[in-house]
Parts: C-alpha cells; sequence; structure tokens
C-alpha cells in the first residue's frame, strides 16, 4: 500500500500517478520551496526559474509584497460572495480600469486565465446580441491558446479531439494575415480575439502592422477587439499591457497569470460601452474577485508601478534577448529565436523536451511550448547576474548537444 512518509521524489511521482488524472506531463522534480528566481527540490537541490509558475510568479517566489498582502489580508477577511461589496475588489477594480482604459472601463473578476476568456466571449455575445447580431462568430487564429475550459477550447480550436461537441461561434484565421480577417468581418463576425504575442502556441509575435490592422478593421465593421493579455501583460514585454507597444487599445483585455503574481486571479476588463452590455445575472463568479485575491492583485500591480518594474522588465529582457540571439548565430539546430521583453522563445529543428530535461539536470528551469520552442519566463524580478547564469547553462547544453549530433557521442 502507497503511503505519502517519508517523502522521496520517487514516492511522490508513485503518488501522483496513482492518485492524479493523467492531464500533465511533468518533469521529474519535486518543488518544496521557493526564493526570488530560485526553487528548492525535495532533494535540497537549487534551480534558477525561468518559468516562473508559466508567467504567473512575477515577482518571483515569496516575494515579501505578496506574503505580506496575503498575510494581512487572511487576517482581516478572505471570502464573502458577490453578493455583498468588498474594498479590495473596488480597489483593484479602479486601478486596473485606470491604467487600460484611462478610467473608462470596467472590470469582472475570476480566477483563471480559460475563466477570464469565458467572460470576454460572453460580454462580446452579449453586446452583439443587443445590436442585433446574435450569432455571429468570433475570429480566431491559428495557434492560438485560450484555456481549457470549452469555450476557450473552441476558441484555441487545438487539443480538442474526444470533446465534441463543442460551443459553436468561432473561426479561425491565419495569424498575421489580416485579408481573412477581413473577409470573415465583411460576413458578420462580431470580434476579433488575439494574442498579441502567441504564447504556448511557440512565442509567435503579433508584430505592429497586424495589431494595428486588426483595430482599424474592427472600428471599421463594428467588431470588438479582444486581447488575450494572460501571458503577455503585468509588464511582461516591457510595458504593462502588450499593445502598449503598438497602439492597438483593445475593448475587452483579458488578464490573468501575472496578476495576483502567483495567486490565481484573472479578469476581463473592457471599456463602459461594452461593459454595459452585462446586466444582473448575466455573470458571476462565487469566488471571482474576492478579497483575498483581490487584496494580493492590488499589492502587486501598485509594486508593479512603485518600482517601474514593467520597463526595467524590458531593459532585462534585451539582455536576455541578445544572449539567445547570439547562440541562434553559433547553433545550427536554432531556427529562430523570437520575443520580447521577458517572454522568449527559442524555436529548434527538432523536439526541445530533451534540451529542457538536460537544462533541469543542470539547475535551471525552462519550458517548452508547441514541441519545438524553449520558452523563457523569468520572473520581472530576475537579476541581471541570474540572467548571465541561465544563458552560460544554455549554451553549455547547446554545446553539448551539438557535439552529439555531430556524431560525437
Ligand atoms: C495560460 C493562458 C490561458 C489560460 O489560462 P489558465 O489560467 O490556465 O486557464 C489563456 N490565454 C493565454 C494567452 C494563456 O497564456
Amino acid at each position: 500500500m502507497w503511503s505519502p512518509e517519508p517523502w522521496t521524489t520517487d514516492r511522490v511521482m508513485e503518488g501522483d500517478f496513482l492518485y492524479l488524472m493523467p492531464t500533465y506531463t511533468r518533469f521529474p522534480r519535486v518543488f518544496v520551496r521557493g526564493r526570488g528566481t530560485v526553487l528548492f527540490d525535495l532533494e535540497g537541490r537549487e534551480y534558477l526559474d525561468f518559468v516562473a509558475g508559466i508567467a504567473a510568479n512575477i515577482l518571483g517566489h515569496c516575494h515579501p509584497v505578496v506574503v505580506e498582502a496575503l498575510r494581512r489580508q487572511a487576517e482581516t477577511l478572505i471570502h464573502c460572495s458577490n453578493l455583498y461589496y468588498t474594498l479590495p475588489q473596488v480597489e483593484l477594480a479602479g486601478l486596473l480600469v485606470r491604467l487600460a482604459f484611462g478610467g473608462r472601463g470596467k472590470a469582472f473578476f475570476c480566477q483563471s486565465g480559460a475563466e477570464a476568456v469565458e467572460g470576454a466571449i460572453k460580454l462580446a455575445r452579449k453586446y452583439a446580441y443587443r445590436r442585433g447580431r446574435a450569432g455571429q462568430p468570433i475570429v480566431c487564429f491559428k495557434n492560438a491558446f485560450h484555456g481549457r475550459t470549452l469555450g476557450a477550447l473552441a476558441a484555441t480550436g487545438r487539443y480538442t479531439e474526444g470533446f465534441d461537441p463543442l460551443p459553436a461561434g468561432f473561426v479561425s484565421c491565419p495569424f498575421g494575415e489580416l485579408g481573412p480577417v477581413e473577409a470573415e468581418l465583411q460576413g458578420g463576425a462580431i470580434a476579433v480575439l488575439v494574442e498579441p504575442i502567441q504564447g504556448e502556441g511557440g512565442v509567435w509575435v503579433a508584430g505592429p502592422e497586424f495589431l494595428r490592422g486588426l483595430r482599424e478593421l474592427c472600428d471599421r465593421y463594428g467588431a470588438l477587439l479582444i486581447l488575450d493579455e494572460v501571458q503577455t501583460a503585468m509588464g511582461r514585454t516591457g510595458r504593462m499591457f502588450a499593445w502598449e507597444h503598438w497602439g492597438a487599445v483593445p475593448d475587452i483585455l483579458v488578464l490573468a497569470k501575472g496578476l495576483g503574481g502567483g495567486f490565481p486571479i484573472g479578469c476581463v476588463l473592457a471599456r463602459s460601452e461594452v461593459a454595459e452590455a452585462f446586466s444582473p445575472g448575466d455573470h458571476g463568479s462565487t469566488f471571482g474577485g474576492n478579497p483575498l485575491g483581490a487584496a494580493v492583485a492590488l499589492a502587486v500591480v501598485r509594486f508593479l508601478l512603485k518600482e517601474d518594474l514593467p520597463r526595467r522588465a524590458g531593459e532585462k529582457g534585451e539582455l536576455l534577448g541578445s544572449g539567445l540571439r547570439e547562440l541562434e548565430a553559433r547553433f545550427p539546430f536554432i531556427r529562430e529565436v523570437r520575443g520580447r521583453g521577458l517572454m522568449w522563445g527559442v524555436e529548434l529543428t527538432g523536439p526541445a523536451r530533451p534540451l529542457a530535461f538536460e537544462c533541469l539536470e543542470e539547475g535551471l528551469l525552462v519550458s517548452v511550448a508547441a514541441e519545438r520552442v524553449l520558452r523563457f519566463l523569468p520572473p520581472l524580478t530576475v537579476e541581471g547576474e541570474e540572467i548571465t547564469r541561465a544563458l552560460e547553462v544554455v549554451e553549455r547544453v547547446f554545446r553539448r548537444f551539438s557535439e552529439k549530433m555531430s556524431g560525437g557521442g
């Protein structure tokens, strides 16, 4: 009979195998503690964390600002439902609406990215319905990722095998091409849902012409521009929101991952006229925007602003990006290096997982996107010296791999 104690990595993996649904391909490490950019495993080994909880831990692990906000709010009021008003939720909404829409917008809170995407889809549909355009589709893109719930999955258009029937009302266009989008909008599509930089799909940067073009097309055809910034917002790309680089203001903005600095919270923001398509009863969530989640997100966003972290993340990102580009010139199995700020992908000519595994063995955590892309998402608080160390590990792993490829071993 399996029993937990004393814990070892093997025993944890066995327990996971026995008692958890097999939805993840995990790396064989058990993490028990974190501090800043560093994680410690069950065996006491140290790792530089360039995954950061998949872009969630923007202040690193156990940042005092996060810990203190959680502790203080936990001692005050954790949860009491949306049947009543609470202070942190209103304060957080006000701050986010000021940042995204200069004060002329509204927020809805939930717990995750997929849920925020669902909220955005419902809002766009209700808005269209109120203007006599019910039943028309939303334009999405190839290689997109919007989450795993049924609506978000339908919008994603991948990982769908065995899950039919999916909600209808989504059409998929090539990422980066305006022509097919225009055709759909001419045909009556009510909205465009897009990531400014596709993350999970392999770190594909939309670029200024494409995003601005989408904004113009949406204006021309009376459609809503919904930006899924679950991964790119909160300073990740060098601005608070990635669209600020390109000036393509969204009608609806979807946030999650980094918003709570590692605590689960998601948010749908919309400019006021769009937000007012919702009436009481149209949408809701038991835990959404509860005092604990809202208080920690509020502390995180205030800290980002006070420390000018988005801009500094952009600067540190230059170091990471130029280091990776240098490797691109040296190793022929690197197809392309793409990214912005502290969000980088190294596309390889073959599977990336073996190399991510080698990095793990050398004490560096990186993730894999779209099978062939090594993805780097360090916390915004990462030190320049930690970026240098991470690049050294990657260089070493690539060099070894290159020697093996050329028949050395
Ligand atoms: C991760 C992600 C989601 C889904 O977020 P969850 O919190 O995992 O539901 C949605 N959109 C984008 C762009 C993401 O990166």
